[in-house]
């Protein structure tokens, strides 16, 4: 007999669909995450500068973004890189919520640093870098905001929804998943766009799953598609990199969509939008094949 799904990730019970819970609804202040809604967040890889995020925040909402997204705390592969503003870029971040009504979803690194990002943050991102750091998953979910959970870069599927189950089991139901592309044996991206990953999480959690085209391509004008994509394969939301001047941003410039580019991807996204909302309305699989296919 085919293994069921329940049986694969035995470990991450609690992440998976069952007859009681078949869609997590995240709320974010005047939003919901994982409802009808698809929700673009958006906006520089670092906060930078007041005119670079007020820019770019005014920008994103005004083409359609929910939510603006900006590293204040950076994990860089190298040491000699930006390593984001700290306190400064938090600051800045709620000052363009203030102005511009959008939330703001930021990375925290440190289990440290948890209680100062949520006081700033209404999403705590945690990096693929840090995806099975248990303590900060810990401290993050008990700091009781959502949290926004990036796959690891060489996280399996099962590895992924275990660190989902830690943040569960720390009473925190808020979890947002965020593929974001994994290590292959391809080297012309900065990383493989898991599409499947998202098809499947989809059919299988209860959370919901968001793409993050920017990170999976490296490269600006791959963006568009892999976001296209992602909506195809019923994702739930978006987050990508948005500067005023990519070529001058002070981190992942090269994958990076300048306003008119935002502005092309999310008007390119708009069939495929509709045509998911009349996905969920009329073809999701019928509840008893889905209970059935989880196991
Ligand atoms: C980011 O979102 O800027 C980031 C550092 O992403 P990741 O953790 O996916 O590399
Ligand atoms: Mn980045």
């Amino acid at each position: 007999m085919r293994e069921s799904w329940h049986d694969f990730f035995a470990e991450s019970p609690d992440v998976l669909k069952t007859e009681r819970c078949r869609q997590t609804i995240v709320p974010v202040r005047d939003l919901v995450i994982g409802g009808d809604e698809f929700v673009t967040m958006a906006g520089p890889c670092s906060v930078e500068t007041e005119a670079q995020l007020l820019a770019t925040a005014h920008h994103v909402r005004r083409s359609g973004a929910r939510i603006l997204r900006g590293g204040a705390f950076k994990p860089r592969s190298s040491p000699y890189a930006f390593q984001g503003l700290g306190l400064e870029g938090l600051k800045l971040l709620a000052h363009a919520r203030q102005q511009t009504g959008l939330a703001i979803v930021t990375e925290v690194m440190s289990e440290d640093d948890v209680p100062m990002v949520a006081e700033y943050a209404d999403i705590l991102q945690i990096g693929s870098r840090n995806m099975e750091n248990f303590t900060l998953l810990e401290a993050a979910a008990r700091s009781g905001r959502p949290i926004l959970l990036k796959r690891g870069m060489v996280a399996t599927i099962a590895d992924f929804l275990r660190s989902a189950q830690c943040i569960l089991a720390n009473g925190n139901s808020n979890v947002i998943l965020c593929e974001r592309g994994i290590r292959t044996f391809e080297t012309a991206m900065r990383n493989t766009f898991d599409v499947a990953a998202i098809a499947l999480l989809k059919q299988i959690s209860h959370l919901p799953v968001i793409a993050d085209p920017s990170h999976a391509a490296g490269r600006r004008e791959l963006v568009p598609a892999l976001a296209r994509v992602a909506v195809a394969a019923q994702a739930d939301g978006l987050l990508v990199e948005v500067h005023p001047d990519p070529d001058r941003a002070w981190s992942d410039g090269d994958q990076t969509l300048d306003f008119p580019g935002f502005d092309a991807m999310m008007t390119s996204l708009e069939p495929y939008i509709a045509l998911r909302a009349t996905r969920l309305r009329g073809f999701e699989p019928a509840r008893d094949e889905l209970l059935e296919a989880v196991g």
